[in-house]
């Protein structure tokens, strides 16, 4: 274990002993041939969850997205999604560079935009306007503070989309958290979405693995795209085998993490020269600021690493700290203490 606590991310976790014993145990095949047992086992389970026809084994998330990027547009067309959205800060200037797509961003309420402000978005269709393709959403919107996207406004904003020739895509990284929170299913949320991926490497603690799922014709050009990007593998199945057991052991837990972020939360909200409302923690995902004049989120977060506590400066004066299933309750007081103790 690291010695300190570390609430920098979801993606921290280390793979369990239980699960290690499965990854050891995995049958396994050449994966880019199609015959990783375990690989096409998760795969198909998957795409049952996300109630999608068929669906793929990538090494990440980024890859999901930028695939489907690729395989709904053409350079040239442009993407509708949320001012604070992944694709435009944390993927390497992706959309530009492989699918040569432009983002049109819509500022919305956490992260989630309304159908009516999709609407105001949607361009006339004329020669010197960008081709309007594909409209995305992230469940949970992560800059948005976990937020999850209500079930009727992830439908409304996609028959808006369909009523205008728009294909739709969900990142779905802690899709699995809004479904937890909120007592959903995976296919609920996805319906009425062409595409919609999952992440095993954050809150399933997971050493890595992300499935994409869509309609067969959509997953047979994502294929093609996997092979030209580089991203097929060969016995995968040691890592699918880890994915596997999240499914089966990682997704209930999440609730604990929920718990363990309201703790915090409201451990913060108690605290002098902080701002946090706590009603607006939903998931994993517990941001506040730091309004003391004399220091600012780096300075906080730098400090906190002295006593051996991390989290993550997400701009001057944010903090981000993220719960996940190397951090418990008693993780999460200890860190109140350092943070107060900083603070003082
Ligand atoms: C982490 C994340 C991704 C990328 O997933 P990786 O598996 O880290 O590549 C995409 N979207 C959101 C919202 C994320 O939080």
């Amino acid at each position: 274990m690291a010695d300190f606590l570390d609430f920098f991310s979801d993606t921290k976790t280390r793979p369990t002993a239980a699960m290690r014993r499965a990854m050891a145990e995995a049958e396994v095949g050449d994966e880019r041939a199609g015959e990783d047992p375990t690989v096409n086992r998760l795969v198909a389970r998957c795409a049952a969850l996300l109630g999608k026809p068929a669906a793929i084994y990538l090494p990440s998330g980024t890859m999901c997205n930028e695939i489907a990027l690729a395989v709904h547009c053409r350079p040239g067309d442009e993407v509708l999604c949320d001012t604070t959205s992944h694709l435009i800060g944390f993927e390497g200037g992706g959309p530009a560079a492989l699918a040569g797509v432009m983002l049109q961003a819509i500022p919305g309420d956490r992260g989630r935009y309304s159908a009516g402000q999709l609407g105001e978005a949607l361009r006339p269709d004329r020669p010197y306007a960008p081709r309007q393709r594909l409209v995305t959403v992230e469940q949970t919107a992560n800059l948005g503070g976990g937020a999850i996207w209500p079930l009727q406004q992830l439908a409304a904003v996609a028959s808006t989309a369909r009523a205008a020739g728009l294909a739709t895509h969900m990142d779905g990284a802690r899709l699995f958290n809004a479904c937890v929170a909120t007592g959903t299913a995976p296919s609920a949320h996805a319906e009425g979405y062409d595409s919609v991926w999952v992440d095993f490497s954050k809150g399933l603690g997971a050493p890595g693995g992300a499935v994409l799922a869509g309609d067969t014709g959509f997953v047979a050009e994502a294929e093609r795209l996997k092979l030209r990007w580089g991203g097929a593998m060969r016995q995968s199945g040691i890592i699918a085998a880890a994915c596997e057991y999240a499914l089966d052991h990682h997704i209930d837990r999440l609730a604990d993490d929920h718990a363990n972020a309201r703790r915090l939360a409201q451990g913060l909200a108690r605290l002098p020269g902080l701002r946090i409302d706590p009603d607006t923690v939903e998931t994993n995902l517990v941001y506040f600021d730091v309004i003391d004049p004399r220091r600012d989120a780096a300075a906080l977060c730098a400090a906190l690493m002295e006593r051996g506590v991390r989290m993550g400066p997400m701009g001057r004066h944010t903090v981000r700290a993220v719960t996940h299933l190397d951090v418990d309750a008693a993780a999460v007081d200890a860190a109140l203490q350092a943070v107060a103790a900083c603070l003082g």
